[in-house]
């Protein structure tokens, strides 16, 4: 019965396989409203009614690498490259300041060299605000590197898995990219302090329930801080533009289940959720994230940022459309948090 699978996930925060595989195939409505139901009260329990704000920077999409899945993979012409300058990236750090938000989530390409420099800038957020927290999200780096922007200010790094199957990753990235290498690098970051983000695609193509259930036993084992998923949208100049995109149902379904196996962990409602799915950011919410990412990248350049289609409308930077995500959150009940929401401050509320 797949009610009582929740009942046990819940009370035990793990559950067997064939428990994990039935929450994720069933489609009766009333398995996921309980499921959902579950994750929100877990949430609250643990931080309250409230929803932390991150501002997203996506600095740069100049990327060494040719994911299949990816709008600004190298082999795609199209796109039109561009790297924000150290200014223009404080000027958005100081909007979102301003705007109340408390952690800079700085994200971009794989581009080892340009992640170097980047460390100068890290070091003056660092300096100009102290009392926030700083994100990156710049792909598989070497461990000096990682190390250095650590030295520099950095807190936390997002990096997502995509897919537990070894197998199955390698039908989604040229050869060369290894499941074994980003494995690697998520222990490096460990190892060097940082508060670590991982995560999969949900309906990638060739996925299987299997592959996700293999993720959720990758995640339970690595007990990352952050946890993000979202679901595959195929981008018209990918060469998986004529696949299915993820459901979101089952992206909702995803989010509650790893809720209930991470009370305390912080998991965003996704842009890519929202793309998909209209009013998706508090569908999200009300399955159990406690995160929202709006998007400080400056106008210009989000559009050129297209790593799947349709992302560009999802989110603005405006105070008139952060007052429009309050009032939304203020709807259900929801507020935003004020301070940086750190994985060990939310274990102690
Ligand atoms: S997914 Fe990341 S690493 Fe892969 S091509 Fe896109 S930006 Fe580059």
């Amino acid at each position: 019965m797949a009610v009582n699978c929740v009942n046990e996930l819940r009370e035990r925060r793990t559950l067997g396989d064939e428990g994990l595989l039935e929450l994720l195939e069933s489609e009766d409505e009333s398995v996921a409203e309980e499921l959902f139901r579950n994750a929100r009260e877990v949430s609250r329990a643990q931080f309250g009614r409230r929803i932390w704000l991150r501002a997203l920077i996506e600095w740069s999409n100049v990327c060494r690498n040719d994911c299949l899945y990816c709008g600004i993979r190298r082999g795609n012409p199209a796109v039109q490259r561009y790297s924000l300058s150290q200014e223009d990236i404080l000027q958005c750090c100081q909007q979102a300041y301003r705007l109340g938000l408390r952690t800079f989530v700085l994200q971009g390409g794989e581009n080892p060299p340009a992640a170097l420099l980047l460390a100068e800038t890290v070091a003056e957020i660092r300096a100009a605000w102290p009392d926030c927290a700083i994100t990156l999200s710049l792909g598989e780096l070497p461990r000096e590197t990682y190390a250095l922007l650590r030295r520099s200010g950095a807190d936390r790094y997002l990096l997502r898995h995509e897919t537990a199957n070894p197998a199955h990753y390698a039908r989604l990235h040229p050869s060369g990219m290894t499941l074994e290498s980003r494995l690697a690098c998520l222990r490096s970051l460990r190892d060097l302090g940082y508060q670590t983000g991982m995560g999969m695609m949900v309906g990638s193509p060739y996925q299987t329930m299997q592959d996700l259930l293999a993720d959720l036993r990758l995640i339970e084992a690595f007990r990352p801080e952050m946890i993000g998923i979202g679901p595959f949208i195929p981008q018209h100049d990918t060469p998986f533009r004529d696949c299915p995109a993820g459901n979101a149902g089952l992206t909702l379904r995803l989010l509650a289940i790893l809720r209930l196996m991470h009370p305390h962990a912080l998991i965003p409602s996704t842009t890519a959720l929202s793309t998909l799915h209209p009013g998706g950011r508090m569908a999200g919410i009300l399955a159990g994230a406690n995160v929202i990412m709006p998007d400080f990248t400056p106008r210009d350049q989000r559009e050129a940022y297209a790593l799947y289609e349709g992302k560009t409308a999802a989110w603005t930077e405006t105070a008139a459309n952060l007052q429009d995500l309050y009032q939304e959150l203020s709807a259900c009940g929801y507020s935003v948090a004020s301070s940086r929401g750190d994985y060990d401050e939310s274990i102690h509320l």
